[in-house]
């Protein structure tokens, strides 16, 4: 059987009232890239909140590499995840370099295994290595993401979380980081968790689907058999309404 990477065993989380997260069961694979997509308010950033234990479920649990996730000990726990959001979240009174390698930093890696890490993964993400010194307000969008991916990675995380991080971007700009992407992927092979509500990116990037609509999973499964049996007609208008676009 393969290794689940991040799993959820009857998790429910509420805001106020409502039950955002709804005794929803989930495991997700390692080594491969499972997209989770549904539309706005459908849960699926809480979701990878309730992963990184940013937030706390009121019932159920969530166990990352089959622990269950310790709450008192979140900063050894996230070293095992990389996690980025839309609109890349730098620090803007940090260079390139010192938001990328903050993390390795507080590793107290060495100098020589940060430097060679920093140059590995801007060179894979197509940064140029003079950006190194630029705060982040003077790079664009798509280079901000770069940037982004590339700190999410430092520590080389067996788990990579990401919050519809190509969602802000121009057409053009998404088209070539996710080439970009797709050569993170095959060159350090890792869970990836990405959230978005973009079928045709999902399609694109990952092996598997989550298919999330009030808090509660209407499907999961390979890309493949979701196309080739949708559970329902709003799964199946999932695809269709990417095709009409
Ligand atoms: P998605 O990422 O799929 O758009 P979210 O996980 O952000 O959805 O939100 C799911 C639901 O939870 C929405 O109804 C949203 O308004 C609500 N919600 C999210 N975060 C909070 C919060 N911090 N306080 C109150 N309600 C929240
Ligand atoms: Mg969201």
């Amino acid at each position: 059987m393969q290794a689940v990477a991040l799993g959820f065993d009857h998790v429910t989380k509420y805001y106020g009232d409502i039950r955002v997260i709804d005794d929803l069961s989930l495991g997700i694979k390692d080594k491969v890239t499972t997209a989770i997509v549904g539309e706005s308010g459908s849960g699926k950033s809480t979701l990878l909140q309730l992963a990184n234990g940013l937030i706390k479920p009121e019932r159920g649990s969530v166990t990352v590499f089959h622990k269950v996730l310790d709450y008192r000990y979140l900063p050894k726990v996230r070293r095992t995840m990389g996690y980025a959001v839309q609109g890349a979240g730098l620090f803007p009174h940090l260079t390139v370099y010192q938001n990328i390698v903050l993390m390795a930093q507080r590793e107290a890696w060495l100098t020589d295994k940060i430097d060679e890490r920093f140059t590995f993964l801007i060179e894979l993400l197509g940064l140029d290595p003079e950006f190194a010194t630029r705060y982040p307000h003077s790079l664009s969008g798509g280079q901000q993401q770069r940037v982004s991916l590339c700190r999410a990675m430092m520590l080389n995380p067996p788990l990579l979380l990401l919050d519809e991080p190509f969602s802000a971007l121009d057409p053009l700009t998404r088209e070539s980081i996710h080439g970009e992407f797709l050569k993170l992927q095959a060159a350090e092979s890792r869970a990836i968790v990405l959230v978005t509500h973009d079928m045709e990116e999902a399609l694109k990037l990952a092996e598997d689907l989550v298919i999330l609509k009030d808090g509660q999973i209407l499907q999961h499964g390979s890309v493949d058999s979701i196309k080739e049996n949708p559970v329902n007609e709003y799964v199946e208008r999932l695809f269709v309404s990417r095709v009409s676009q």
